[in-house]
């Protein structure tokens, strides 16, 4: 017999909305977190499956418990907090991030997402009040190297992640069973689509553009889709000092020509695309030598997948110009293609709604970095709410989100998880 949740009717769903997130609470755990894996530097070092990383964890698995909250860690080592909703056979409402860091990360990368789960959970229980649906709070393994929690949720574990080495030297199979995790039944950690209702995760920017329009909050569009290609170009080698000008074919002359019609790429009146040449290689590489070869990588960014795809045709048709006004070959290998992900309709709505029910300002923009929330669109609805990294720093000991931005990021989240849950949508 399925047994209901103990559930308090005389809080009623207007007075959820209106309970407050508790400032103090929310600034000390996010403090508290930070000292985990320390630096010198004031920075954080939380490598995914580390002891630090064990030990974020556990603190807040301890937290989440305390909220009410039941936790399940998954094979893929994902921490699963759940809180029963009026009705147990809806899908959850879910929210979270991830709490491991780069070598040299900051204290609100991932960390913020968290903590704003655990807080919305914790202000629940202390109510005594309920959701109609599930509320899940989920701390994804391992985002900032492989994504395997993500992945693994939605299913999309590539095969060859069983034999990455990560940086504390462990294979993935044993680092998982570190975490609780378990790679021989990854596949169990895939979810169903009616398991989730809706998946809104709070994150810091990692960028300069709130700033600069002076936005508490960034309603995200979408994650953008990301070509990567390698170019190389090839000319003739020859000596620097008795070749004259007109007969030779400098690959490096073209190849400035070439970064600069990359950069030409991203020239579009919406400012929205990336075009980054971010390595170049040349060969011979010698100061008396008209360089022969040259590779270069591209990077490009865009939150529309047929924009992309026409970048992509016009980056060709320059090269062909180039190639025959320097008399270079030029070839274009492409070496990653990642599909733009776009975030709900209904709830960027819900985002811009408790925005203005909170008077608190905010600006429409994509996420150029990926995140956990791109994987769990292949199993249902996706938000992501931003708030601003002071100088647009992130992955760094200089990472900063001020109190009143997390806050403000933390209750724009409560209540559009509230209007996700109220409006069943
Ligand atoms: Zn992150």
């Amino acid at each position: 017999m399925l047994i209901p949740p103990k559930i308090n009717p005389s809080v009623s769903l207007a007075a959820t909305a209106a309970m407050q997130i508790n400032s103090d609470r929310l600034r000390h755990r996010l403090q508290q977190l930070a000292q985990i894996g320390r630096l010198p530097n004031g920075g954080v070092s939380r490598l995914a499956f580390s002891a630090a990383d064990q030990d974020a964890r556990a603190q807040t698995q301890q937290w989440l418990q305390m909220a009410g909250m039941t936790v399940r860690i998954d094979p893929a080592g994902n921490l699963i907090g759940r809180y029963p909703g009026q009705d147990e056979t809806l899908g959850a409402i879910a929210t979270g991030s991830h709490l491991d860091t780069v070598s040299c990360g900051g204290s609100y990368d991932g960390a913020l997402g968290v903590i704003a789960g655990v807080e919305i959970a914790q202000t629940l229980h202390d109510a005594h009040a309920h959701f109609h649906h599930p509320f899940e709070v989920i701390v994804f393994a391992d985002e900032e190297g492989s994504m395997i929690g993500s992945k693994a949720m939605s299913g999309s574990v590539e095969s060859r992640m069983a034999t990455l080495n990560r940086s504390n030297s462990n294979p993935l199979a044993k680092a998982l069973t570190a975490i609780g995790g378990n790679w021989k039944a990854i596949e169990q950690a895939k979810r169903q689509s009616e398991e989730l209702h809706a998946f809104v995760e709070l994150h810091v920017e990692q960028g300069p553009v709130l700033e600069s329009v002076r936005a508490a909050i960034g309603i995200v569009e979408g994650i953008v889709g990301q070509r990567r290609y390698q170019i190389t170009i090839e000319g003739q080698a020859n000596h620097a000092g008795t070749t004259p000008m007109h007969l030779r074919q400098d690959a490096l002359v073209a190849a400035a020509r070439v970064i600069l019609a990359v950069q030409a790429l991203a020239n579009d009146e919406h400012k929205q695309t990336v075009a980054t040449v971010g390595e170049i290689h040349t060969i011979p590489n010698t100061v008396n030598v008209i360089p022969g070869t040259i590779k270069l990588t591209v990077d490009l960014r865009d939150l529309c997948d047929r924009h992309l795809n026409q970048l992509q045709s016009q980056l060709n048709q320059n090269l062909q110009t180039i190639g025959q006004e320097t008399r270079t070959k030029i070839a274009l290998q492409p070496t990653l293609q990642t599909p733009a992900v776009l975030a709900d309709a209904e709830i960027q709505a819900a985002i811009e709604q408790s925005c203005q029910m909170l008077n608190t300002s905010y600006h429409y923009l994509p996420s150029r970095a990926g995140h956990d929330a791109q994987s769990l669109a292949r199993l249902t609805r996706i938000g992501m709410i931003f708030v601003p990294s002071r100088g647009g720093i992130s992955h760094s000991a200089q990472e900063y989100t001020a109190p009143q931005h997390c806050l403000q990021g933390v209750q724009v989240l409560w209540q559009t998880l509230w209007q996700c849950d109220r409006q069943l949508i």
